[in-house]
């Protein structure tokens, strides 16, 4: 028997936009947690990890506390928001 082949990649281009949300506990709080995979939107967002620009294109997260409404949102780098726990965001 051949094995399936593998559905060929059409690349990044011709993927749909794709958000995933989950829901993190941490030290800090309960939250949810939106990964998005970048989006033209053209706004630029500030994380509060390092407090520098996110351009809209470039993958990151998005996260507010669980409890919220989700009014409260904060878009983050990826890394920044793996990270925080170790650089808070100052407020
Ligand atoms: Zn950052």
């Amino acid at each position: 028997m051949p094995r399936r082949k593998p559905r060929p990649d059409p690349g990044p281009a011709a993927r749909p936009l794709r958000e995933s949300q989950s829901y993190e506990a941490g030290p800090d709080g309960e939250w949810n947690v939106r990964r998005l995979t970048g989006a033209a939107t053209g706004k630029t967002y500030r994380c509060p990890g390092c407090q520098q620009e996110i351009p809209a294109a470039l993958p990151h997260v998005v996260a507010w506390p669980a409890a919220g409404d989700g009014e409260d949102r904060r878009h983050w780098h990826t890394a920044c928001w793996s990270a925080r726990e170790r650089r808070r965001p100052r407020s």
